[in-house]
């Protein structure tokens, strides 16, 4: 079986299951407590879902999936998805402890995808935009062949239609099993913004906890407005590579939002649950000022 017919099986297995245990699953999240990865206030599962995982004691951002964020920004009923017959593929035949071939299957039965992106056209409080969304459940949000296209391909109909694209990252950069043809995504897709800026259309970048590597090298900090949740860890190596590098103790709060902010890195820090206001008024004010 090629890698593609494998994964219609397996998301068909996994929709089949899903609806065998909705019920269950509910009743399983309502008396579930979790625990603030910050704070370590231990809250019960339900009361921060309706926080939008916002931790009500400490104000801490945990991390949420693609369709949580997609609901979270994109007006309600107006999201179509885009691009979901895409495929990874194994052109290496890449083996590190397992081979490409069987993580790629791992994160399909853990996500139910078959790629760290989902990428739609939607309108953020009216304004229409390409919306392209992260997952970093899936191989951690890493940035392969796949995701690069879906990049493209949303700053392709963003060209036709004359619209804004907004892209939410969550990754720890470019996927290593697919070498340099992930690599290679990093100038492809900052090709394609080019193309986006040149038209005059603007490319609103959220950074999530965490963007890192690849990801954060190339078009993550290319946007017009570079926004970013409140604590996220942001940056290109990790804080441990760089200090063995130096050889010096790195500051406080090195590599979150709130430092980059303070040293001009970003340009503004948006609370999860303004971040849908804040985005429709931006798109509003860009599409006045092409207009
Ligand atoms: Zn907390």
């Amino acid at each position: 079986m090629d890698l593609k017919n494998f994964f219609s099986k397996i998301k068909s297995d996994i929709l089949e299951k899903e609806t065998k245990n909705k019920g269950s699953k509910v009743i399983e999240n309502q008396s579930h407590w979790i625990k603030c990865p910050s704070c370590e206030s231990m809250m019960f599962f339900k009361e921060v879902e309706n926080l939008n995982h916002v931790c009500p004691k400490c104000n801490y951002h945990m991390r949420i999936g693609a369709n949580k964020r997609i609901a979270l920004i994109a007006d309600e009923g107006t999201f179509v998805v885009h691009d979901e017959e895409l495929h990874p593929t194994d052109p290496l035949e890449f083996v590190d402890r397992k081979s490409y071939k069987k993580r790629l299957e791992e994160a399909l039965h853990k996500t139910g995808k078959t790629s760290s992106i989902v990428s739609g056209s939607c309108t953020i409080h009216g304004a229409p935009v390409e919306l392209v969304v992260f997952d970093f459940s899936f191989m951690g949000g890493s940035l392969g062949s796949v995701e690069g296209e879906k990049i493209v391909r949303a700053c392709n109909r963003a060209l036709e239609k004359n619209h804004g694209v907004i892209i939410v990252s969550a990754s720890g950069g470019a996927r290593m099993q697919e070498s340099t043809f992930s690599l290679m995504q990093m100038a492809k897709t900052s090709a394609a913004l080019k193309r986006v800026d040149n038209a005059g259309l603007p490319f609103i970048s959220i950074l999530t906890d965490p963007t890192f590597g690849g990801v954060s090298a190339s078009f993550a900090f290319l946007g017009d407005i570079l926004m970013a949740e409140p604590g996220a860890l942001i940056g290109f190596a990790g804080a441990r590579v760089i200090k063995q590098t130096i050889g010096k103790d790195l500051p406080t709060g090195f590599q979150r939002s709130e430092f980059l902010l303070e040293h001009g890195s970003i340009d503004m820090i948006t609370p999860r649950n303004d971040m849908k206001k804040t985005l429709g008024d931006l798109l509003t004010l860009f599409a006045k000022q092409t207009a």
